[in-house]
Parts: structure tokens; sequence; C-alpha cells
């Protein structure tokens, strides 16, 4: 194994023959770099994608925090060599290293990398190998770090089983000190890899695959998943901290431009709007919210030491944190004499939303982000994002009114039940606020359209159902093409084969491991990257291994199917989402739970942590005694319909 000297000889020889070497060195304000020698346990993160994108990250952040507070770990971080340092590093015999202290990442005790988004993986078995790690991880050995993986993405572990060895779901603040310790003590205790592997899977919230059986039907959907070892959970279910942690203050300063040069700082977690389409809003419950202050300080630690212009509020949406004028009145008033920009980003379609940016105005772009996500009243009532048609006008009109000239409008093609006719009404929606926009400020006013495709994604209400196929996507977008022809609105849309491999790798099973091996050793990595997407070379990755991508993604489930996902629970119930999910088919609404709690599952499931954190911190009703997680068999209903 080379040295971290000899690491850093060979880079000097190689790294002028790359763009942005920058990203490549390390060195950054407010890294943290302690002793290698005098520190039991070396953990390298990596954030498997450029280091533009990866630094930024406040997962990742979050992590590195937790671990070098501890005295006895560091955490150190790795991202994704871009292809031309990627060529240089294999030639020169560089394995994949650390920013902090360029030791190879073969010399660390444990692996973790964050997975927010699938198209990652291919990446991540990449960084594995140009580490000189084995890539399965039932060919790693004692000389082996382990490899853990957390982030959304994970919610569905099974493509990716085949090559991590421990999976953190949930939330990873605490976790990632219960791997720590257990690895740890396994080592002091002279444990095989085996062994400790076996500790690290009686870790709540922890799942490692090889302990589980995966049985499968004749017509390839599961059959069951079955623990391999006595006491395991079944399902695994997610971990979350009962109350967030400070957050990170002190961001690393990039020495090179990258994509958010900024502060965030998350204000929430969770959502409790249960649009139906989104994941993130079903697996982060329950809602819990910082203070004001609390905010307030980390924003004003954070600008103090890093020195950057821009900060943000992170949450999923922003207008549901309880007390979000005098947050933006505290923040605003806190920042006044400084040159700073400050995003609200998530923010919902009401005229209290403009309020609110209003009040931030003069440190803002010249865009305000609406999603409507929908352009029919009946697509809106379908995915739980109820907003009348005269709310949307009536709020751009305002926005305009108050000096706005682009109003950016997210949508989504492809819904469950979705028709041409509610494609046509995203043009006809643009049309008509443009020209709301036209009334106040003339021919200044611009409309930004942006269009996504939806994909059914695991643990949510709308898992049931079928991901349109890339006729049906090209047919809806060549109509918004046509029809969106005013040059003051501008179109932008997701590729269809990016939609489709998103909804492979989401909705996979463990069979589509191979294909994810398959695909990365003919060619397929930075899929996440339009100009690096190899389609076909996942299409025959597929039919190398005699699967057929349909059934991962246009087909309708059935009410009884086992998903591949099911043993691992992020504390919502099937039971519910199904209940939601027709409903939807119904075109029935359901009101923010904050409201009404719709008994979601998660009070039950952490019913320990809600009592311990009484109060409005979270957003859930109060529970006075434990209540026992049952899960309800799924009510025979036959066969659903959902009509195209
Ligand atoms: S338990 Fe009730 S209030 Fe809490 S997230 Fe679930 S539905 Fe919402």
């Amino acid at each position: 194994m080379l040295t971290p000297s000899e690491i850093e000889r060979r880079l000097d020889r190689i790294l002028l023959r790359v763009a942005k070497p920058g990203r490549y060195v390390g060195g950054e304000k407010n890294i943290t770099v302690k002793d290698w020698a005098t520190t039991e346990t070396h953990v390298a993160l990596i954030f498997p994608d450029i280091y533009d994108i990866g630094v930024s990250n406040v997962g990742l952040k979050i992590l590195y925090d937790q671990v070098n507070m501890r005295n006895d770990a560091l955490a150190e971080r790795a991202y994704s060599p871009w292809h031309d340092m990627e060529e240089q590093m294999r030639a020169a015999g560089i394995p994949l290293y650390s920013l902090e202290s360029y030791h190879p990442l073969a010399a660390f005790d444990i692996i973790g990398f964050s997975l927010p988004y699938e198209t990652l993986y291919t990446n991540a078995l990449n960084a594995l190998d140009l580490a000189g790690i084995p890539v399965r991880a039932s060919e790693r050995d004692e000389s082996h770090p382990f490899v853990i993986a957390g982030g959304h993405s994970t919610t569905n572990p099974e493509p990716m089983h085949a090559f991590i060895d421990v999976f953190a779901i949930g939330e990873g603040e605490e976790i990632i000190h219960d791997i720590i310790d257990t690895v740890q003590r396994g080592k002091h205790t002279g444990l095989a890899r085996e062994a400790i592997l076996r500790e690290l899977a009686r870790i709540p919230g922890a799942y490692v695959p090889r302990f589980y059986h995966v049985h499968y039907q004749e017509d390839h959907t599961l059959e069951r998943v079955e623990p391999l070892v006595e006491g395991l959970a079944n399902p695994v279910i997610k971990r979350i901290v009962a109350k967030l942690p400070p957050p990170p203050t002190k961001f690393i300063v990039p020495n090179i431009e990258i994509v958010h040069n900024r502060v965030s700082v998350e204000i929430m977690r969770g959502c409790t709007r249960g649009c139906r389409f989104c994941q993130a809003g079903m697996i982060t419950r329950p809602v819990r919210e910082r203070s004001v202050d609390e905010v307030v300080q980390a924003a004003d630690d954070a600008i103090r030491s890093t020195g950057f212009e821009e900060l943000a509020l992170l949450s999923l949406s922003s207008s549901d944190y309880t007390q979000v004028l005098d947050l933006v009145t505290a923040v605003s008033e806190h920042f006044d004499k400084q040159h700073l920009s400050i995003a609200l980003p998530s923010l919902r379609i009401e005229s209290v939303s403009v309020d609110l940016m209003d009040k931030l105005r003069d440190r803002r772009g010249t865009g305000f982000t609406l999603a409507p996500e929908a352009a029919t009243e009946r697509m809106r009532r379908i995915i739980n994002k109820f907003i009348p048609d005269d709310e949307i006008i009536n709020t751009t009109r305002e926005i305009y009114r108050r000096g706005w000239t682009t109003i950016k409008l997210y949508f989504m093609i492809g819904h469950p039940a979705e028709t041409l006719e509610d494609v046509q009404a995203i043009a006809d929606l643009c049309k008509r606020v443009l020209a709301e926009g036209r009334k106040v400020i003339g021919y200044k006013a611009r409309v930004h359209a942006g269009v996504s495709t939806f994909v059914p994604k695991p643990q949510t209400p709308f898992q049931w159902v079928s991901c349109d196929t890339a006729e049906q996507i090209k047919a809806k977008q060549n109509l918004l093409k046509r029809v969106l022809n005013d040059k003051n609105i501008k179109l932008s849309w997701t590729h269809p084969e990016d939609t489709l491999l998103e909804a492979l790798l989401s909705r996979g099973d463990r069979r589509t491991a191979e294909v994810i091996y398959t695909a990365w050793k003919n060619g397929a990595i930075f899929d996440a990257w339009q100009e690096d997407r190899k389609y076909e070379t996942w299409i025959s990755a597929f039919a190398e291994h005699g699967l057929d991508p349909a059934f991962y993604t246009h087909r309708q489930r059935r009410t009884d199917e086992i998903f591949p996902w099911e043993h691992i629970s992020s504390g919502v119930r099937k039971n519910f989402l199904f209940q939601d999910f027709r409903q939807s088919l119904e075109g029935q609404i359901r009101v923010d739970c904050r409201l009404q709690c719709f008994a979601c599952g998660i009070l039950p499931t952490f019913s320990n942590a809600r009592r311990e954190n009484p109060g409005e911190y979270w957003k859930c009703p109060e529970v006075k005694s434990p209540a026992p997680r049952r899960e309800l068999p799924l009510p025979v209903v036959g066969d659903y319909r959902v009509p195209h």
C-alpha cells in the first residue's frame, strides 16, 4: 500500500495535466486534520461524484463533524475524480486517497458512502475499484475496510446489496457512532470480520444484506425476506434523532469555484404535507424544527467562519416552518449590514410566500420559484398538492407586482392517471401566468417551465404504479415543445433515459445488483451527468442477465405484492401508504397532518422519542404511553386500476 508521501509525490507529477487540480489537493479552510498514528479509528467519507458537487453536501458534512468530535476517531473526505484525473491516477498507480492526509482509502477502517440518489451507484463501485478495495462485499477480507452507505436512495438498498457491507438506514447522526463503537469493540476483542459484521447487524437501523436471504416466486416477484441470523430485525427500522443536534457551522471553503459556495442551515427535517409523489416527504417524517435563535446563531457562526456570501435555509417545505416569518425577520435584520444573499427554497404557493421573499428582497436572485407540480386541479388532488388555479394566478401576479421578472414553475409529467389534457394544461397555465405578468410589467415578464418526469419511488403512496414508457414521456414532452412557443417562456425537461434509469435503479431488487456491476464494467459511470449517460449500456446489461427492464418500471404492482424494499421501514406503514394511494385514485386529498394526524405509523414506531421530547418541537401529537407497533394486513381489495 502506498504511503501518503508516495501518493503526494506521484500526484505532483500528474496534477498539472488535469482540469481543476484544486479538486484533488485538499488543504481547504475549515477541514479537520487529526494525527493518524494516535487516532484509533479512521473513517473515509465519500461522496461519489466530483468535488464541485460533493464538497457542499450537508449530509456528509454532518457526519464529518460527528466523527471528528470524537477523540478516538477521525473522518477524512474523498470524491470521485473526473475522467481525466482517473485516467492519470490509474496510469500512475495512485489509488483513491483522502484529501486531508492523502492516505489511500484502503488504509481506513470504515468507508462511508453518501448515496442520496441512485445514479451515483456506478460511481461508488468505481471509487472502490480505484481504491483497490474489492467491489463485491463477499470478496473483502480482514485486510479491508468495512464499507457502509446511507442516504435517501438506500430506502431501497437491494440493488446495491452486493457491494455494501452495512447500510445505515435513516438519519446518520447517532448510528455512525454505534458503528464506530461496534467496530472498535470487535477489534479490541479480536473478532473476525464476519463476527464484527454480525454485531453491526444488531445495531438498530443497520442492515447487513449478507444476513438476509430473499426468496422469489416463479413470477420473479418476492415471496419473503428471511433473516439468516436469529434475532435480526425484520423489518429494519430507520434511525432518527429525537432532537436535531446543532447544525454544522464550519463549512469547508473550497479553493476552486464549485456548484454551491454557500452556508446551508437546515431549519427543520421532515414534512407533514403528504405529497404522494414525494419520497423525501414520506421517509423523513416526523417533522422536527430548530428554534429561530439556533438557526440565526448557526448562520452567524458559519458566515463568520467561511466568509461565504450566500445563506440557504434548508427544509422540504420552508413555509411550513412554524415561525417562518420570525425567522426571516430575524435573519434579515441580523445580516442587514452584510452583503449576503439569503435563499429560502421550497416555498408554498401562497401570498405569504411572496411576503417572505419580499423581506429578503435585496438579497435574492431575479427568479421566483414555485412548484405547482401539476397544472389541473384534478391532478393536484391526485398527487395531494392541492392548490386552486386562482391561488396560483393570484400569487404569480403578486410576484410580478413586487418586481420579479421571471417566475420559475416546476411541474412533473407522468403522474398516475395523467392524460394529455393534463399535460396540455401545463402549457396553458404557463401562458396564463405570462399573461398576468404582461399585465403587470409588460414584455419584461418571463416564465421558466421546468418539467421533470415522475418516478414512482419506494415507500411512497405511488409505489404501486408504473412509470411512463419512453414513448409516453416523449409524446408528452413533444406536446409541450410544440405548444409552448412563446419566446418569453423557457421550457426545460428531463431526458426520458434519465428518468427510466432512475426508475430502474430505485425500484430494483437484488438481481439488479449484477446489472449495476455489468454496466459499470462496460463503462457506465457518472450516470447523473447527461453527457456521460450510457443508457444502451444499461439496457444491454439487463439483457445479459436475462432481466426485463419493464418488469421493474412499467408494471403496476399487485396489492399483495411484496416489494424488494419491504424489509426496510421508514416508520410509515404500508397500509397507510396504500389507503392514501386509493384515496388519490378517488381524487381525495389529505390535509397537512399537523392539523389532523392520519396515524401513518411514525408515532407508534418512535413513541419513546416523542415522549421524551414533549411540546411543539415535534409536529406529531404527543403520546402518553408506548404503543405497540402493529402492521395490519392490507385489505383485500382485488386489483386496482389506474386510468391512463
Ligand atoms: S404520526 Fe400523524 S402527525 Fe406524525 S407524521 Fe404521521 S400522520 Fe403526520
